[in-house]
């Protein structure tokens, strides 16, 4: 049998748009030892501002950025949704024919009935596209059009305002190791954990690479801690199921991790984390 106080550690959790799929997982939130984070659009605001256009060699800026928009008119990566909101005017979805995402590297697609690719230099470099070296700060989108390089997009994305507070919070509530895990590029990562005091971020990660992750922090937390990976379950549903307790971002998060997850924070608010640890931890203190 369940003790009733759990039934109040779930509903007081609901009340505060945290909703728990399970008594067992409030236990387990009360034991958190490690937090990971997702990066985009768990930790940060997951909308991007173009911050620069820089086409290739005989490529206008606002081509650039309509390959770019065309080939992700698809994809429900935040990305996707941020180059096509950068477009002046809406381009005409009848010019691309085929679309297919690449999890945790970008798109490719028929626009104009030529292959497009819009992503990761990885996507690029892994079809024989030669990428120039550029480090600049912020995502970059890199395109290539009929199998030339087209140039580069960079997007800027925030931390969200809570984000440093509720690692803190974490903290202070016993979780000992806070990890951020991100596809993006090792400069972007640094600069995103540098700012919010994370313990420790892995870079460049394919969506399998996250799931190696989080087994490596199982396998080094304590037996009677838990591992809590949080994301929005775009390209990082797999990890939800397999940590302990698997938090989704509710707004944000995909149907598929609403429903891969244990916990839903329906305002997508890192801090909403911090809030169920420390529900979880007062409940259970009641119970024992
Ligand atoms: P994160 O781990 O930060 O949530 P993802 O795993 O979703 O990021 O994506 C990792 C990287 O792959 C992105 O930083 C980007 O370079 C590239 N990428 C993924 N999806 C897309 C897309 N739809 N369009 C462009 N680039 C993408
Ligand atoms: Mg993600």
């Amino acid at each position: 049998s369940v003790p009733l106080s759990f039934f109040g550690g779930v509903g007081g959790a609901s009340r505060c748009g945290i909703l728990v799929k399970g008594s067992n997982y409030l236990e387990a939130l009360a034991a958190a030892e490690t937090v990971v984070f997702d990066k985009t659009g768990t930790l940060t605001q997951g909308t991007f501002g173009v911050s620069a256009v820089h086409p290739a060699e005989g490529m206008e800026p606002g081509h650039l950025l309509e390959y770019a928009a065309l080939a992700e008119r698809w994809s429900d990566h935040p990305i996707s949704q941020s180059l096509r909101a950068a477009c002046p005017q809406e381009p005409d979805a009848g010019r691309v024919t085929d679309a297919r995402e690449q999890a945790g590297y970008g798109v490719e697609a028929l626009v104009d009935g030529k292959p497009v690719l819009a992503g990761s230099r990885r996507l690029l470099e892994g079809r024989g596209i030669s990428v120039p070296t550029c480090d600049l700060p912020g995502t970059l989108v890199h395109v290539s059009v009929d199998g030339s390089y087209a140039g580069h997009i960079v997007l800027s994305d925030r931390p969200k305002p809570d984000a440093k507070g509720a690692i803190a919070r974490l903290k202070t509530l016993g979780v000992r190791k806070v990890v951020m895990l991100t596809g993006d590029t090792g400069e972007t990562a640094a600069a995103v954990a540098g700012e919010l005091d994370v313990d420790k971020y892995h870079a460049q990660l394919l969506p399998g690479d996250k799931v190696d992750r989080v087994e490596k922090l199982l396998a080094q937390t304590s037996p009677k801690g838990k591992l809590v990976f949080v994301g929005d379950g775009i390209n990082d549903a797999p990890v939800l199921t397999r940590a302990d307790v698997g938090v989704a971002m509710g707004a944000l998060g995909s149907d598929a991790a609403i429903e891969a997850a244990d916990v839903v924070l329906m305002d997508d608010k890192p801090s909403k984390l911090a809030v169920a640890v420390a529900i979880a931890r007062k409940t259970v203190r009641i119970v024992r």
